[in-house]
């Protein structure tokens, strides 16, 4: 996760000269990400929706699915994950609102001092709901809006949906719940960026998470003229753009990442284009940010308990909380995965293994490449600057070829 907005107001901090506060040495450790013991928890808890939507990574549907954990596992589950030091519940689905224990789970995750987020797509947050979830006192309540009206109901395959979020929206926001929006951009909807940067200044929403689409595009060929590429350069163009007016303004709305930790390097591009004066600042900044953290910083547990490095490791279990506990599975780096993971520097082939930048963007998603070579070290695919804006030399990673198979596919995630 790239905290765009945390770094444009530092940089603006620089920029106008303000002199740092006495927390100082707390806001740069939070701007480093801080030194949680344990990884945040995104938690699909129940892979039924009320939706179908046609980027679900999930393939959820409106029907029960055995072999979900009851409330008492995840009770169990929960304990565990706080005796280990996990800072942070992201508790998502399927649709979370649907699983009937929902607040039960949520008020025990609170009791313990978790700060907890929920990740809904807002369609279910009636009156009643979103008194419930005052009272839970969620630290975030994140709704996911792919567009405006009619990009958005044809993305969630419903008409209405798009009300219905917006609905939902409102309800938090009016309670005082701190609520954001989370938009995936694809080559159908990335052009409403902007319509969705107004329609947080129209609804005064103050968080705007935007999710790199996982990537499946044609590798390092032609990265340059790439569609995927060039997207994700304008989308962060736009998000630059809006992040720094803000914090050089009044406003101070969140701008967030994920999925794609190039963002990092592209942001340092920004700021020797613009300020490079505090180029070295900035640098230093990112590196104690490091980039990548999935199976580090970053765990998924999904509806059956099975454990992946994050939630785009879809179809690598690590294994299974109702066999072992999530503390054991986590730390167990006899899986070369997780043992990859967790070494100070990636075991990287291709560019990503040559790249000045590695020490700020730690080598990007590794699924991406895993999924299009069958080699987790290769370079990531999605990665949108170019050789020469890195200052790579393609002869010296010439010679690399991806070493695909050395990951077995332990299990299809969502099985039933
Ligand atoms: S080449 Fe690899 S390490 Fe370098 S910025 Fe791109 S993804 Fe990150």
């Amino acid at each position: 996760m790239f905290r765009l907005s945390r770094y444009m107001n530092a940089l603006a901090n620089k920029v106008q000269n303000v002199e740092p506060r006495k927390n100082a040495k707390r806001e740069a450790a939070a701007l480093a990400g801080g030194t949680p013991t344990g990884p945040v928890v995104i938690w699909n808890l129940i892979r039924r929706c009320n939706l179908t939507c046609k980027h679900c990574y999930s393939v959820s549907a409106d029907i029960d699915f055995p072999g979900e954990l009851s409330t008492t596992e995840v009770s169990s589950v929960i304990t565990d994950l706080r005796q280990f030091g996990v800072p942070v519940l992201i508790l998502s689905g399927g649709e979370p609102l649907m699983r009937k224990d929902i607040f039960e789970i949520s008020h025990l995750a609170k009791s313990m001092g978790f700060y907890v987020g929920l990740s809904t797509n807002g369609t279910l947050i009636t009156d009643e709901t979103a008194d419930r979830i005052a009272e839970v006192g969620y630290d975030y309540v994140g709704v996911s809006i792919d567009g405006i009206e009619e990009t958005h109901d044809d993305f969630r395959q419903k008409k209405g949906s798009f009300k219905e979020a917006m609905n939902g929206i409102r309800l938090c926001r009016d309670l005082g719940i701190k609520v954001g929006m989370r938009f995936t951009p694809t080559q159908y909807n990335s052009h409403e960026l902007p319509l969705i940067l107004e329609l947080m200044e129209t609804e005064s929403v103050d968080k705007l998470y935007v999710s790199h689409l996982n990537y499946s595009g044609r590798g390092n060929r032609n990265r340059e003229r790439d569609v995927v590429h060039q997207t994700s350069r304008w989308v962060m163009d736009e998000l630059f753009k809006a992040a720094w007016s803000d914090a050089m303004g009044e406003r101070r709305r969140e701008y967030v990442t994920g999925n794609n930790d190039a963002d990092g390097v592209y942001l340092l591009h920004w700021v020797a284009e613009h300020y490079p004066e505090h180029l070295a600042y900035m640098q230093g900044v990112l590196r104690a940010w490091g980039g990548n953290s999935s199976g580090v910083n970053i765990a998924n547990i999904d509806n059956l308990g099975n454990v992946h490095p994050d939630t785009f490791w879809w179809n690598y279990n690590l294994g299974n909380v109702k066999e072992r506990a999530f503390s054991d599975i986590w730390t167990d780096t006899s899986d070369s995965l997780m043992a990859g993971l967790k070494m100070q520097t990636r075991p990287l082939r291709g560019r990503c293994r040559v790249c000045p930048e590695l020490a700020v963007c730690g080598g990007n998603t590794r699924v991406r490449a895993w999924q299009m070579t069958g080699d987790p070290w290769w370079a990531d695919p999605a990665c949108y600057l170019s050789d020469e804006e890195l200052g790579i030399d393609a002869s010296s990673y010439a010679e690399d070829v991806p070493v695909p198979g050395e990951l077995e596919t332990r299990v299809v995630r969502w099985a039933s």
